[in-house]
């Protein structure tokens, strides 16, 4: 379907039904495949044909869903999983073994963050962490010479920093390594980072993707342009031969296009297994066929209730990248030319107390741990995900106690603003 724009690619990408299939993406609801001879699958285990033997490595609903998520983000392969974690987990530990180190930005998603701070370095796997605003040679002097992967989201959650792709991309590039991309929340109709030079795209599709908060689920893509092969000696795992697999040497038999797909199935979902359920991925597409519908409607409502704060007494400041205001405004013009997403933050001027006396009288937003769905909902770090913290460690982290996170969904930007509204009247 490449000739079609990214709205008939939501709809119709990676499933093609022949005369007489289902319309629908059949739910292969089977943990197992059956087959005539030993030989026949004695192929599959070799790599040497291609076909499902056991669900745990590939299932035929999956394989659709990751095809569209594919061709969504411009990619040559991708693979589902279990969850965003997940994602992010098998991207960087597929290049990156003991001993090896990673670039990050420092503005990221909290379990990412410790992901790669705390559970990877118990694994052997350094990294330091950079501005997402640092310059190019404050980007330079974090590499190291056992750099392996560069790490980055286009829109940050919570924090809402977005990424230059471009110039992380070049310095990436210039040492040798990929540039992994979270594009979680712009999702591939509001910015596709693989047009801007990144190489591989994760997903927490959890998020947008399926957009009614319905099923946790995760998504890996390979923009198949990094040449593994040109800069061999770092990345044995992909150039040289894997012996649980008959001494098959990933980027010579599966090419730059679905080395890093096929290495990350065969090895990492083999032995970790964190699978998407075909059941989950059947209702992540059913989020995917309305999500070029549904992203301007969450960035209009998210541009409306951003521009109300902006104005109202009580509130002392908004980050909203489409706001004229805001630090990513420019950079934002870029990357996101039709938006960004519809979450929203801001600082309530009474802190702690009016942010919960705020959110204790909305009526539509609820208090959810959640963000990026149909429903509109809300999360004051400071009395949540962020409660073990003093008002000082709290600002030290760039979170004012005041901070709300305000998640716009589908519901009429009217009704949102009359809302909101009545509850700030409320703090008093
Ligand atoms: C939620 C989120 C994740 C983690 O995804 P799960 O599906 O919850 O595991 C990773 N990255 C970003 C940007 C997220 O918002």
């Amino acid at each position: 379907m490449k000739d079609y724009t990214i709205n008939t690619k939501c709809v119709q990408a990676g499933y093609r039904p022949g005369n007489g299939e289902p319309r629908q993406i059949p739910i292969v609801q089977s943990t197992t495949f059956k087959y005539d001879t030993s030989e026949d699958m004695g192929k599959l285990f070799d790599l040497e044909a291609s076909g499902y033997f056991y669900t745990r490595l590939q299932n035929p609903t999956n394989d659709y869903v990751a095809a569209k998520i594919a061709e969504l983000e411009g990619g040559s392969a991708a693979m589902l999983t279990s969850s965003g974690q997940a994602a992010n987990f098998f991207a960087l530990f597929n290049i990156c073994e003991c001993g090896s180190h990673i670039v990050s930005s420092s503005s990221i998603y909290g379990g990412t963050f410790n992901l790669i701070s705390v559970t990877m370095a118990k694994m052997g796997i350094e990294v330091t962490f950079v501005s997402p605003d640092a310059s190019e040679e404050e980007l330079n002097a974090a590499f190291k010479e056992n750099t392996r992967a560069v790490f980055g989201e286009t829109i940050a959650n919570p924090a809402l920093t977005v990424l230059d792709i471009e110039k992380f991309a070049r310095v990436a590039h210039a040492h040798g390594v990929p540039l992994i991309i979270d594009n979680t929340f712009p999702t591939p109709v509001n910015c596709r980072p693989i047009e801007w030079g990144a190489d591989i795209v994760t997903h927490s599709t959890t998020k947008y993707m399926d957009g009614h908060g319905a099923a946790v689920g995760g998504a890996i893509v390979d923009s198949g342009r990094f040449d593994w092969m040109a800069h061999a000696d770092k990345f044995p795992g992909l150039c040289t031969p894997d012996e649980s697999y008959h001494g098959i040497t990933y980027a010579e038999k599966f090419g730059q296009g679905g080395a890093f797909i096929t290495k990350c199935t065969a090895q990492l979902m083999r032995d970790f297994g964190c699978i998407q359920s075909p059941q989950h991925a059947f209702i992540l597409n059913l989020g995917l066929e309305s999500l070029h519908v549904r992203m301007p409607r969450h960035v209009e409502n998210g541009q409306a209730v951003a521009e109300f704060l902006e104005k109202h007494p009580a509130v002392e400041k908004v980050n909203y990248s489409g706001l004229p205001s805001d630090k990513y405004y420019e950079i934002a013009k870029k990357y996101l030319p039709n938006g960004g997403c519809g979450v929203v933050s801001f600082v309530l001027k009474g802190g702690r107390a009016a942010a919960e006396k705020f959110m204790k009288n909305l009526k539509l937003a609820a208090i959810e741990t959640h963000v990026a769905d149909a429903r509109t909902c809300c999360l004051n770090p400071a009395t949540s995900t962020h409660r073990q913290m003093s008002d000082e460690q709290l600002k030290e982290a760039g979170i004012p106690a005041g901070l709300v996170r305000m998640s716009c969904g589908l519901e009429d930007k009217k009704d949102l603003i009359a809302d909101i509204a009545q509850a700030l009247d409320a703090i008093g």
